[in-house]
């Protein structure tokens, strides 16, 4: 196996497309690592994108954020004016395992891993977020709801890579929040996430919405229907309900141990609900 830690991101690129056997990004290694050593993958190339500066760093732009694929959860949080702007994003990275998970774990690796039920990727996706890839054949924006198009496949192609994540301008009056349920307080795998984001109008009227729900379906998924729900009103009583029935409608989850499918339809819809009370709460406030 080679280990390769390039500076650039088209160092990068190239040592991915020239791999002759399987090839391997390394970010935190949270999910890497384990799987190498359980056997599931057996990469004869792994490229550590760390060094590149691109990935790491978290800069406002054009009145956004660009969140760097490996910069951390813990990174996230240290940084005040961010975790104001998208408590919903930071709070999600931040539930991922546990301190010592966080301190390693990036926004890239979560939705890269290809997990349904990645934390991280429901409040990306209700944020808004385009990530940023770089391949072989240059550079493209792809929103994140597009990059994952199920259990451990991406969208991504041959050498490509997500170097960035971008969170769009926020209005006042903005904010969102994610929840997840798992059987126990932490260290566990979202049996349901629910990720919300609005903006509301003086009136605190919702202008705007984006709704996304984890571990429900094949894919991380973006609910418009929730988000069409509750555009109009106030999040009152009528609108919560038409919210949990929109939610509802597009669960297709599996039936485990950690879940029946009754249970996790139910919980997307009180999870989804209390998301949206949460961003409102937060939004009246900004
Ligand atoms: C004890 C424990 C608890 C955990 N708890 C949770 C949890 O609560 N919630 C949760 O969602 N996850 C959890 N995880 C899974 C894991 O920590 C997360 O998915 C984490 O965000 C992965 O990030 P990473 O940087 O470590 O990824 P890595 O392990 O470095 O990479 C993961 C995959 O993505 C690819 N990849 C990484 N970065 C990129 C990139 N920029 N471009 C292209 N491909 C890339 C890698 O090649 C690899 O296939 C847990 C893991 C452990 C070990």
């Amino acid at each position: 196996m080679r280990y390769e830690a390039p500076e650039s991101v088209e160092g990068a690129v190239a040592l991915l497309v020239g791999a002759k056997g399987e090839a391997r990004v390394l970010a935190g290694g949270t999910d890497l690592l384990v799987q190498m050593r359980a056997d599931v993958v057996e990469p004869e190339l792994i490229v550590d994108i760390k060094k590149i500066a691109e990935t790491r760093a978290v800069t406002e732009e054009k009145g956004g954020w660009r969140i760097g694929a490996a910069v951390t959860g813990a990174e996230l949080k240290e940084n005040a004016r961010l975790k104001k702007i998208w408590p919903g994003v930071v709070e999600a990275a931040n539930l991922i395992g546990s301190t010592q998970i966080q301190g390693r774990a990036t926004l890239g690796g979560n939705l890269c891993n290809g997990s349904p039920a990645a934390d991280s990727v429901p409040a990306l996706i209700a944020a808004g977020a385009i990530a940023s890839l770089a391949g072989p054949n240059g550079r493209r924006d792809l929103p994140v709801e597009d990059v994952m198009l199920g259990p451990r496949k991406l969208a991504l192609t041959k050498g490509e890579i997500v170097v960035s994540f971008l969170l769009p301008p926020r209005p006042a009056r903005s904010s969102d929040a994610y929840l997840r349920f798992i059987p126990r307080t932490e260290m566990d795998i979202a049996v349901v996430g629910a990720g919300v984001s609005l903006s509301l109008d003086g009136g605190g009227v919702i202008t705007a919405a984006r709704v996304s729900l984890g571990a429900v379906a094949a894919r991380v998924l973006l609910v418009p229907e929730a988000a069409q729900a509750i555009v109009g009103s106030r999040l009152d009583k009528p609108a919560q309900d038409r919210l949990e029935a929109a939610a509802r409608a597009i669960c297709r989850p599996i039936d485990d141990k950690r879940g029946t499918t009754e249970f996790r339809i139910d919980v997307a819809a009180v999870l989804t609900r209390r998301s949206a009370l949460i961003a409102l709460d937060r939004a009246r406030a900004n």
